[in-house]
């Protein structure tokens, strides 16, 4: 498309979610004379921000004060300096001073970390006021189809305006929850300048499994160790609530390890992935064993499923008995070794199948993206085009669940807005 009018800023920045605010405010903080112009194709900016420990704002973990704890994946030396530049106390003190102080939930015992107000809206509006205070150009419903480096530095191409620009950053997240407006067509610009896409795949996602347990126990969720396995082998683990759904499980623990299943089966297009259950996390097979045994002989006249309560609710000890092959009326006292075992089996290592993830509406983030090595670690400048910087989920680096992406989003958002200096 060629055009004699068009919109000129110093800076345009590509998607407006947490990385495109961070960057944008940090180019105002470095380079208080440029001006800025960040361009969304939604309504609104920020979308995902609200969306963020339901509502609450989990926007950050207290466990990255020792460094990047909790990014397994991407370019760990780009991981490692964006950190190093932008870390715990940097955003700890952005947020301070920005007016919402955070706070440590302690129940969940992961370092989540939430604002005082545990609004993610109001922190999300704050955010929106101080761009509009230092004077950032905001405009929405700006879908951006291209951006074509020239003589005359970048020209970005939205649906109505051509607008130009000395520097470029894109940030326009992956493609989880399009319907908030990250729907991977980021990926086509740094494409077009000759960069790598790793593809992506939804990661933090639900998987399908169909089993026994939850076909039984719809509905329900409880605290269990989820394992992933791949071709027999613990590839992650994780301790939380596991969901029971009409497909397989859901829940945090499933999210967390659902990263390499999704690689396997989404990228590679594999098999042989599995997930399993463990009951209670906290204890041995051994210990399990035992207490099974000491109830057995405190109330040999209950029925089997009678001497999980308390251990489990009615309806899931009722699953689990179904599952092991212990008739409903069968006694304690009539328990065989064999049905010991399997009980045991069924509480302490229950596996099943993957075949599937959920897809990119039910996904918390993405795996895959701009290749981190081809982005130059200290400042995010492309390596393949000068003056092109990238911040957030459009790059192939992700976190655990947890707060750790949107501080992924904040710090490398701080450091692209930098532009190198
Ligand atoms: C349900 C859910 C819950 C989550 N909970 C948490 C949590 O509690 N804690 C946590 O740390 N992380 C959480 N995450 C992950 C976190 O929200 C993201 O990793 C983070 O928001 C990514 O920020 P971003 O700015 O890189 O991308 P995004 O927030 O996706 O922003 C990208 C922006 O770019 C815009 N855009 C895209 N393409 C174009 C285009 N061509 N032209 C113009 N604009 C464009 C989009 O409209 C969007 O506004 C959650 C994610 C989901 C989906």
């Amino acid at each position: 498309m060629e055009s004699d009018t068009f919109t000129k800023f110093d800076v345009v920045v590509i998607g407006g979610g947490a990385a495109g605010i961070m960057a944008a405010l940090s180019v105002k903080k470095h380079h208080p004379d440029l001006s800025v112009a960040i361009l969304d194709q939604t309504f609104e900016l920020g979308r995902k921000i609200l969306i963020a420990g339901a509502g609450r704002g989990n926007i950050s973990n207290s466990n990255l004060v020792h460094g990047p704890a909790n990014f397994f994946h991407g370019n760990q030396e780009l991981i490692s300096s964006v950190f190093s530049q932008f870390g715990y106390k940097e955003i700890m003190d952005f947020f301070d001073n920005l007016g919402v102080p955070l706070y440590e939930e302690k129940k969940s015992d992961k370092g989540k970390l939430f604002p005082y107000i545990d609004h993610a809206k109001t922190l999300r509006n704050m955010l929106l006021d101080e761009l509009v205070s230092k004077g950032v150009n905001i405009f929405c419903n700006t879908p951006v189809l291209r951006g074509v480096h020239g003589d005359n530095g970048w020209s970005i191409e939205s649906k109505e305006i051509i607008f130009r620009s000395t520097y470029l950053i894109v940030s326009t997240g992956g493609k989880t929850y399009p319907a908030l407006g990250s729907d991977g067509s980021g990926y086509e610009i740094a494409r077009s300048v000759g960069h790598t896409i790793i593809d992506p795949v939804p990661c933090a996602v639900p998987v399908v499994s169909k089993n026994q347990l939850s076909q039984l126990l719809q509905g329900e969720k409880m605290v269990m160790r989820a394992e992933a396995f791949l071709d027999g082998k613990n590839v992650s683990e994780s301790v939380g609530d596991v969901m029971f759904t009409q497909y397989g499980f859901s829940g945090p623990a499933i999210l967390d390890v659902s990263y390499e299943i999704s690689i396997r089966i989404n990228r590679i297009k594999g098999s042989g992935a599995s997930i399993l259950l463990t009951f209670f996390p906290r204890y041995t097979k051994e210990e399990v064993l035992d207490e099974l045994k000491k109830r057995k002989e405190k109330h040999p006249g209950y029925l089997v499923s009678h001497l999980l309560w308390g251990l489990l609710t009615e309806r899931i000890s009722n699953a689990v008995c179904d599952i092991a092959g212990i008739l409903p009326e069968k006694k304690a006292e009539e328990l065989s070794e064999i049905e010991l075992s399997n009980l045991l089996s069924v509480l302490t290592s229950f596996e099943s199948e993957v075949t599937g993830t959920r897809g990119w509406n039910e996904a918390e983030f993405t795996a895959g993206g701009v290749d981190g090595s081809e982005v130059d670690p200290k400042t995010l400048e492309s390596m393949k085009m000068k003056s092109l910087y990238f911040a957030g989920e459009v790059l192939d680096e992700d976190g655990m669940v947890g707060g750790y992406n949107l501080s992924w989003a904040w710090a490398s958002g701080w450091v692209a807005g930098r532009l190198g200096r």
